[in-house]
């Protein structure tokens, strides 16, 4: 399947054709001083946004773990996508938040159904550095988070969420639409948002060539209270070993988890496989095991390996992922997919 690039240079004509595509205000990359080997990857459009944040560490000469920390954090401050307090609610009309972060030497950490804090990403860090566990849960969580200085948000829902939560009250269904992106103009899944996913993940390499990377989501939209899906999880959402690679998901969760999805393409990077050919073998697996109802959902996953390459492979066509390097270029990659 040919992966179609869009180039999405930092001059004037660049930012244009981008505000054409999408509403969000992409400033040009910082021209400081080309950062070595570093790279930033993350996904979904939102991708572009937060591949900014993490370039501006990265472009300093910054680690790879401040880089995907900072990143993800636009995303999660951002009220327009379905990450952090603006995304969708549980089935009880709550939002509960999960994430995680590795760095390139095995530490991580990583916070689940986490209520009324902005940045659960910098919850899961303060969880891999200043505790003995690498993950908190619920009523926990936001205990040290609270301890740990983070600020208590309202209880409340951001007015798009507020919509899809009114509209998905009339039938009270739980049926995942497929994750895509909107690309074009036409609205897909709920209501909520330009698009219907709910996560981003960002994989970094620094200057020094080490890598790190960070996973946060609102969940899936009205899932049952106290489901958890692949995000929050070290191996399934993320994971990054340093000799080899690191790798994220995006999608339905629980099927990621089946075949505990990041750790196997790192593992098949390990193999031998470049980062799109690993990512390609974990979606055939998650296929394989959906059977004919594979057409059902989306599971989708990037990597970098060791050498800076980068790569994503979908099940379902609609995948995009940010890429921005010190070519002072960013680019928005239409992924391969398996079901034509
Ligand atoms: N993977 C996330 C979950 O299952 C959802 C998403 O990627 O949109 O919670």
């Amino acid at each position: 399947m040919p992966t179609r690039r869009k180039f999405i240079t930092s001059s004037a004509a660049g930012l244009a054709v981008l505000a054409a595509g999408r509403a969000a205000a992409i400033a040009p990359l910082p021209t400081a001083a080309p950062a070595g080997k570093a790279l930033v990857i993350s996904t979904w459009d939102a991708g572009l946004a937060a591949n900014l944040g993490a370039w501006k560490v990265l472009s300093k000469g910054g680690r790879a773990l401040d880089a995907v920390e900072a990143g993800v954090m636009v995303t999660e401050s951002s009220q327009n996508c379905c990450v952090g307090l603006g995304g969708n609610p549980d089935r009880d009309g709550i939002v509960t938040l999960d994430a995680c972060i590795m760095d390139d030497k095995f530490n991580c950490g990583s916070v689940a159904a986490l209520e009324r804090i902005k940045h659960p990403i910098s919850v899961a860090r303060r969880v891999m550095e200043r505790t003995p566990h690498v993950m908190l849960v619920g009523e926990g969580a936001q205990q040290f988070a609270v301890a740990q200085g983070f600020p208590l948000e309202p209880q409340k829902l951001s007015p798009d969420a507020e919509k899809a939560y009114r509209e998905w009250l009339k039938t009270s269904q739980y049926k995942p639409v497929v994750n895509i992106e909107n690309t074009g103009n036409k609205k897909v899944g709920p209501v909520g948002g330009a698009n219907n996913h709910d996560t981003i993940a960002m994989l970094a390499q620094d200057a020094q060539g080490n890598l790190s990377g960070s996973c946060t989501t609102s969940g899936m939209g009205f899932k049952m209270r106290g489901r958890l899906g692949d995000s929050p999880l070290i191996g399934s959402g993320l994971f990054v070993d340093n000799a080899v690679g690191a790798a994220a998901a995006t999608g339905q969760g629980e099927d990621v988890i089946r075949i505990a999805g990041a750790h196997t393409v790192v593992e098949l990077m390990r193999q031998g496989l470049s980062p799109t050919a690993a990512c390609k073998a974990a979606v055939e697996r998650v296929a394989k095991i959906k059977g004919d109802k594979a057409r059902e959902i989306q599971v989708c996953f990037i990597a970098v390996n060791n050498q800076g390459q980068h790569g994503a492979f979908a099940l379902q066509k609609g995948f995009s992922y940010a890429v921005c390097d010190a070519s002072n270029q960013q680019q928005l990659i239409n992924s391969g997919y398996l079901l034509a």
